[in-house]
C-alpha cells in the first residue's frame, strides 16, 4: 500500500546568499491515510512551513511531496488550487474568519471556492461543531472557541481528506482548548488524516505519531512509549521464532505497513538489521529478544502448571501482557519456583537465565512477588 502524504528528502529555502534559510531542511516521512501526526518544536522549527508544503499553500524548493499517490510538483497553479479545496481542510491558529460575514457566510465562503454554496451543507457543518444556534452571529459577536469552531466548520465543509491544523488552540482557554481537540478527535475516529501543529505536550499525546522538529530536520526519536516498546517486543518474538526451527511461530497483527515502519524504527535504534532485505538481529536486539521469549514462555508455564489455567487463547493473553511487566528478579524467581522448566507448554525451548546456573532453592519470597505481580497486571 502506498502512503497516503509522503515528503522525500523536501526542503523549503528562503532567501539566498547570507540571507539563506532552510526552514525546511531534507524531511522524509509518510504517513497513512487515516493517521493523526502532531508535529511539535521550538518556535521557528519549520512546522508552519512543513505544514504549508503539505496543504500546497507552497512548493518544495527541493525533494519531491506525493498526496494520494499525486505528486505535487507535476500540478499546474489552478490544479494545485483545486487539488487543495478537494483534499485538504486548514485550522489556523488566527482564525482568518471574514469579520463582516457571519458564521454561517463564512463556512459556506469555502464551499464557494470549492464548487456550488449549499446552505444545508453549511449549517450542517456547523451542527458538527455545536454552532448551529450562532449561525447568523458575526465573528465579533462570537468568543475565540466559538470562532475557532467555525473556522474547523469551515475546513470541514468539503469533506477533506486531509485537517491540517496549526496550533488550532493557540489562542484559546483551556476549556475551549479540550472542545477543539475532542473535534479534532471525532475527525479522526471518522478516519479523517489529521495533522497538526501544537506545543501542547498532552495534545501531542492525542496523535498516532508525533514528530519532533529541530532547525527544519525531524529530530531523531529516542525515546518510546510502553506502547511502542511493546509493539518492538512483539516484533522480536516474531522474528525469534521465524529463526527456531520450531512449528509454533509467534504471531503478529500489524500490518505490512505498520511491520516495515516498526523494522525502521528498530533499526535505527540498533534493534534488528536489514541487510540484503532480510530481517535480522543486532547483539542488543538479539538479547532483548531473548529477555522477552523467556518471559513469555515462563508466563504460560505459570497460567499452565501454576495457575492452571486450561483455555490456550487465555494462556496466550496473559502471557503476552506478562512479558512486558515482569521484572529481570521476578522472572528469575517464577523460573526458579518451577524449577527451571526447559520448555514452554508448546515444547518451544525457555531461554535459560542466570537463576537457572546458580542453584538457588526456591523461597516463600519468590511465590510473594509472584503473586505481587500477578495482582498488578
Ligand atoms: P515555526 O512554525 O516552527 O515557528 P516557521 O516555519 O514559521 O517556524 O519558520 C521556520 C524558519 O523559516 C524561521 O527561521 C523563519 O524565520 C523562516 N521563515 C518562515 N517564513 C519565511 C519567509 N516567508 N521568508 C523568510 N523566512 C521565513
Ligand atoms: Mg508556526
Amino acid at each position: 500500500m502506498a502512503a497516503f502524504i509522503e515528503l522525500s528528502d523536501v526542503t523549503r529555502v528562503y532567501g539566498s546568499g547570507t540571507t539563506e534559510v532552510r526552514a525546511v531542511n531534507g524531511i522524509t516521512f509518510t504517513a497513512q491515510q487515516g493517521e493523526w501526526i502532531a508535529i511539535m518544536g521550538p518556535s521557528g522549527s519549520g512546522k508552519t512551513t512543513l505544514l504549508n508544503l503539505i496543504g500546497c499553500l507552497d512548493q518544495p524548493s527541493g525533494g519531491a511531496l506525493c498526496i494520494g499517490g499525486t505528486n505535487t510538483a507535476t500540478l499546474s497553479r489552478s490544479e494545485l488550487a483545486r487539488f487543495r479545496s478537494e483534499t485538504i481542510g486548514f485550522v489556523f491558529q488566527q482564525f482568518h474568519l471574514v469579520p463582516h460575514l457571519n458564521a454561517l457566510e463564512n463556512v459556506m465562503l469555502a464551499q464557494y471556492f470549492h464548487s456550488m454554496t449549499d446552505k444545508g451543507e453549511a449549517l450542517a457543518a456547523l451542527k458538527q461543531v455545536g454552532l448551529e444556534g450562532r449561525a447568523t452571529h458575526l465573528p465579533s459577536q462570537l468568543s475565540g472557541g466559538e470562532q475557532q469552531r467555525v473556522a474547523i466548520a469551515r475546513a470541514l465543509v468539503n469533506d477533506p481528506k486531509i485537517i491540517l491544523a496549526d496550533e488550532p488552540t493557540g489562542n484559546l482557554d483551556a476549556e475551549n482548548q479540550r472542545i477543539v481537540f475532542r473535534l479534532l478527535s471525532d475527525l479522526h475516529a471518522q478516519g479523517r488524516t489529521i495533522v497538526m501543529v501544537t506545543h501542547d505536550e498532552n495534545a501531542g499525546k492525542l496523535a498516532d505519531r508525533r514528530l519532533n522538529l529541530e532547525h527544519g530536520r525531524i529530530r531523531q526519536n529516542l525515546t518510546f512509549s510502553a506502547e511502542e516498546n511493546q509493539d518492538f517486543d512483539e516484533v522480536l518474538e516474531h522474528l525469534w521464532t521465524r529463526t527456531e526451527q520450531s512449528t509454533h511461530i509467534e504471531s503478529h497483527d500489524f500490518t505490512e505497513v505498520q511491520w516495515r515502519r516498526l523494522i525502521n524504527t528498530m533499526a535505527q535504534i540498533g534493534l534488528v538489521t536489514t541487510e540484503n532485505g532480510k530481517d535480522g538481529f543486532t547483539p542488543k536486539g538479539y538479547t532483548r529478544a531473548r529477555n522477552v521469549i523467556r518471559r513469555h514462555r515462563l508466563a504460560e508455564r505459570l497460567f499452565r502448571d501454576v495457575l492452571s489455567i486450561q483455555d490456550e487463547a487465555e494462556i496466550e493473553s496473559s502471557a503476552c501482557k506478562f512479558e512486558h511487566i515482569l521484572s529481570p528478579e521476578v522472572t528469575d524467581r517464577m523460573c526458579t519456583l518451577m524449577g527451571h522448566p526447559e520448555a514452554c507448554p508448546h515444547g518451544s525451548p525457555i531461554p535459560r537465565g542466570e537463576c537457572c546456573t546458580s542453584n538457588r532453592l526456591p523461597d516463600t519470597a519468590d511465590l510473594t512477588s509472584m503473586m505481587h505481580s500477578i495482582k498488578r497486571a
